[in-house]
């Protein structure tokens, strides 16, 4: 499998993140939906108004996208709000406030709307791309490290990532084989 890079769009001398993770390793991976196709998530991160990002996305046809390499924070999950996920690290310096999420986790978003299903093709690859990233950044297959976006923002993104089952997603990862039979080498 491949993993197609797009957008390009350049702003403070990068495309659309934070050069860095400022210290931070990823320690989970926040799954959302588009809200929308990956052409128009492409442009709307190339709106220079636009201060928000994706590390990966996995198209309805099963091909993955990359906007921001995941060595680098991208800009998808900075509010935290009520948060569910026991992960978020609380801010020393700030009573009741929280490190940015993004500089410790990986986004990867599935084109579509909520209430929609994914396609098969993009299910197979989003357990893919999981897998590669949880491989690559030693981050344990759990319930904790593969999270929703609304686990990090109840108030604001209830409905992100939808209707997909991340707690039968996650055991489904946890087979052997579990991210398909392509191999997990290619970055
Ligand atoms: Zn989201």
């Amino acid at each position: 499998m491949l993993i197609e890079k797009i957008g390009g769009v350049t702003k403070f001398g990068y495309p659309q993140g934070t050069l860095g993770r400022r210290g931070y390793r990823p320690r989970a991976i926040v799954i959302h939906v588009m809200e929308g196709t990956v052409r128009g998530t492409t442009a709307h991160f190339s709106n220079p108004n636009v201060f928000t990002s994706y590390n990966y996305g996995v198209g309805k046809n099963g091909k993955v996208y990359m906007w921001v390499q995941d060595e680098n924070a991208s800009w998808a999950n900075g509010k935290v709000q009520r948060p569910l996920w026991r992960g978020v690290i609380p801010n020393p310096n700030k009573p009741r406030e929280f490190i940015n999420p993004n500089l410790y986790t990986i986004s990867v978003a599935r084109e579509g709307f909520n209430y929609e299903l994914c396609t098969p093709e993009q299910y197979d690859s989003l357990k893919w791309i999981v897998k590669l990233m949880a491989e690559k950044w030693r981050i344990p297959i759990s319930r904790n490290t593969i999270i929703g976006h609304y686990e990090i923002d109840r108030i604001g993104k209830p409905l992100c990532p939808g209707k997909l089952n991340l707690d039968y997603f996650v055991k489904e990862l946890k087979k052997p084989r579990g991210g398909g039979d392509r191999a997990l080498d290619v970055m």
